[in-house]
């Protein structure tokens, strides 16, 4: 008889972390401070930029921060978009700032990470970041890869000792969040495979039923089908591709890399696409930002380094 998956339900978790984040903030604005505050900058018209900036913006709202979207248009030139940066950089009212990616061709993305102050990168893409995260030292994580740790942890997933397959490479999902999970600490501590365009396609065949947890993050509409899924693997899908429907209003559905129903079946886990990781990654953008809210007032948390977290 077929396993029925156990749908890892990221739009519920997200709630509730919205809803401790919206607590705390309500508790700070209390006591006579301001609220935290978040910097989104949108280049360009984007259809689908534009809906994740405006999803971010209406969180903001409702766990109470500040927010402001700069718009700027897709002519404007790098210079400008860095100087843009750099004045948020120097206000001390804006907490976090982000840059929405994918940029026009003209401007280099690279230098705008690296321009964002590492304790206002609450999309912790700064190559500082970066460089704790690895090292496990406390920092601001990169949003999908924190999101995506939360809801193994929030479901309590085991990961220590398990083999976790990563598809995908990329520098916001797929690395940060392989060397996420072998990392010390939980969750983590797992034995990581990472695969990538240059896999080759019979490998990918191979190595991806040997994961008991299996991370998906390409762009690639049912790249992974129930084949390559061992019986009782818990599938995290984090794609999301827009595929043409013309039974839908918009004309596409929102499709994750996954085969989800075939999967489903054989999974004892799994993430829907949407509702799944796309959710997580606003609600640790959140987080990201009232941490780095707290940083800059006095009220840090950063747990303090351990030595058997040193590895
Ligand atoms: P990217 O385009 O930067 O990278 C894609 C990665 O897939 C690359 O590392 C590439 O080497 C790898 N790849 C391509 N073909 C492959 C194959 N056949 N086998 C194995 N690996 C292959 O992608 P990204 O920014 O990580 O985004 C990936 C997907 O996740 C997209 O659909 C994106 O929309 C989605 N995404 C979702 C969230 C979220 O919050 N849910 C966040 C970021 C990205």
């Amino acid at each position: 008889m077929p396993l029925s998956a156990n749908i890892l339900d990221g739009k519920k978790l997200s709630t509730d972390i919205k809803n401790e984040i919206r607590a705390e903030v309500s508790q700070i604005t209390q006591s006579g401070k301001r609220a935290p505050h978040l910097v989104a900058i949108l280049v360009g018209g984007d259809p689908a930029s534009q809906s994740y900036v405006r999803n971010k913006m209406r969180s903001c709202e409702y766990v109470g921060f500040s927010s402001t979207l700069k718009r700027l248009p897709s002519t404007v030139t790098e210079e400008e978009l860095l100087e843009k940066v750099r004045k948020y950089n120097d206000d001390p009212d804006v907490d976090g700032i982000i840059v929405q990616m994918p940029l026009p061709e003209h401007i280099t993305p690279q230098r705008v990470t690296q321009t964002i102050l590492p304790t206002k990168d609450v999309d912790g893409f700064h190559p500082v970041n970066v460089g704790l995260m690895t090292l496990n030292f406390p920092c601001l994580l990169p949003a999908t890869p924190q999101g995506i740790l939360e809801m193994l942890e929030r479901y309590n997933i085991p990961t220590k000792g398990k083999h976790c397959v990563v598809v995908g490479r990329s520098r916001i999902v797929g690395r940060p969040t392989s060397i996420m999970m072998s990392r010390g600490g939980h969750p983590g501590e797992a034995t990581v495979t990472i695969t990538h365009k240059y896999t080759p396609a019979e490998e990918l065949k191979r190595i991806c039923p040997q994961g008991d947890i299996v991370i998906v993050a390409v762009g690639k509409p049912g790249l992974i089908t129930a084949e390559m899924i061992k019986p009782g693997a818990v599938v995290i899908d984090v794609g999301i591709n827009r595929v043409k429907d013309d039974s839908k209003k918009s004309g596409y559905a929102l499709k994750g890399d996954v085969d989800f129903g075939p999967v489903s079946e054989k999974a004892s886990f799994i993430t829907p696409v949407p509702g799944g990781v796309g959710p997580m990654t606003v609600a640790m953008l959140l987080r990201n930002t009232l941490l780095a809210y707290k940083m800059s007032h006095g009220m840090a948390e950063m747990e303090q380094m351990t030595k058997d977290l040193y590895e």
